[in-house]
């Protein structure tokens, strides 16, 4: 006894991976949280239930857990990231208001916006993620500013205290796209901002089986999107919420080895002959490296680089062996894609070109391979590629 009054350390990530929300029930159920299948539920309790509504069992353990990831008051589970991005918009702004957009996000938020809202009354206008230009882009209906950093698929790092202090400062909510960090690598409500959006298809779920969102940050806010996300219909289902459940107790050791797989990778395809150009979080000039360190705990399992001009990228990925072509990310196997022809398909060729995405690019989200084996498939990739 030592009659210390100071507050316990608050556990480990690694620990609320596992136990952060976990449900108290009797011994007969075992470690693990019982999967609820049912829709349809006694109501004379005086609570109705049903999966849509966020209030079985599974939603409640899976949501408090992600909370704790996130370091926020609430979180909640959607049923995919377009879900969740979905309730953003359409609980936060009313016809004739404005949002500011990270030039370059998710095809699909962009797609959501100028598809569905904008013909319904929205403005935006695009950002290019440097601070001294934001404040120009609000206006008296700015209501949100929503961001993605590391981005895809050049992995650039956007200040991220540096946007949410100045979005504070003018009253404009601030919203992240934490898919490509995790809360592993990056908390950004701990860095200010207001809104956590994830897809959690990708990292959170991990093994390429799963489509389920995220959303977390204050009661405030989540209360308002929660109703939404009921309006919608984009609430997860209990098996679905068991099986991310599942996949959260993994997150950490996943994405920590999915980085140091990244970042070796990074280095030894800097100095391959049949390389052009690497982008990994950090590896853009000292500001970036400064930057990266202070928000991010590790650079994270996306890369993406160039091939040489003599190589051929359609005969580079049919010589790889180990790593997948495919379009997701996030998943424990390695998976590789050709953005121009894949996630960005749609853009014109001269937007394209803008944000610097030509067929010689290709992204790596890189899975959790023994290391030695990795490289081995892109050097023969690169070997075999050579005109
Ligand atoms: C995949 C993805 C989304 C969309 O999520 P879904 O789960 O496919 O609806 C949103 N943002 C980013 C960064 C993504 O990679």
């Amino acid at each position: 006894m030592t009659g210390s009054s100071r507050k316990p350390p608050s556990p480990a990530l690694e620990t609320l991976c596992l136990h952060a929300g976990a449900a108290s029930l009797s011994a007969e159920f075992g470690l693990n949280t019982p999967v609820v299948t049912s829709s349809a539920f006694d109501y004379r309790d005086g609570t109705v239930r049903y999966p849509r509504y966020h209030n079985s069992l599974n939603h409640a353990v899976v949501s408090a857990r992600l909370a704790a990831l996130e370091g926020a008051e609430q979180a909640l589970v959607t049923a995919s990231g377009m879900g969740a991005i979905s309730a953003i918009m359409m609980t936060l702004t009313r016809p004739g208001d404005h949002v500011i957009l990270l030039d370059g996000l998710y095809g699909g938020t962009m797609d959501l916006v100028a598809g569905l809202l904008v013909p319904h009354g929205l403005t935006y206008r695009l950002w290019d993620g440097r601070i001294d230009s934001l404040a120009d882009c609000i206006g008296d209906r700015t209501r949100l500013v929503m961001v993605e950093s590391p981005t895809n698929p050049l992995l650039d790092v956007i200040d991220l205290p540096g946007l949410a202090d100045l979005a504070r400062s003018h009253g404009i909510v601030s919203v992240i796209d934490n898919t490509f960090a995790t809360p592993v690598l990056q908390q950004p409500l701990k860095l200010g901002f207001d809104l956590v959006v994830h897809s959690g298809t990708k990292y959170l779920s991990g093994h390429s089986d799963l489509l389920c969102g995220v959303l977390a940050g204050s009661q405030a806010l989540l209360g308002p999107l929660k109703e939404t996300v009921i309006r919608l219909g984009a609430s997860l289902n209990g098996q679905d919420l068991a099986l991310l459940e599942r996949s959260l107790k993994t997150l950490v050791l996943r994405v920590q080895r999915q980085s140091e797989n990244a970042r070796t990778l990074a280095d030894r395809l800097a100095g391959h002959p049949g390389i052009a150009g690497v982008r990994y979080p950090g590896r853009g000039g000292e500001r970036e490296r400064d930057l990266a360190t202070s928000q991010m705990a590790d650079g994270g399992g996306m890369l993406a680089f160039w091939l040489a001009a003599d190589r051929d990228p359609a005969r580079f990925l049919d010589a790889l062996a180990l790593i997948c072509p495919a379009v997701s990310l996030g998943g424990v196997e390695s998976t590789i894609c050709q953005p121009a022809l894949t996630s960005h398909a749609r853009l014109e060729p001269d937007e394209r070109a803008r944000l610097g995405i030509d067929e010689r690019l290709m992204r790596l989200s890189v899975g959790i391979e023994g290391i030695d084996d990795l490289w081995r498939d892109l050097q023969a990739g690169l070997e075999q590629a050579a005109y």
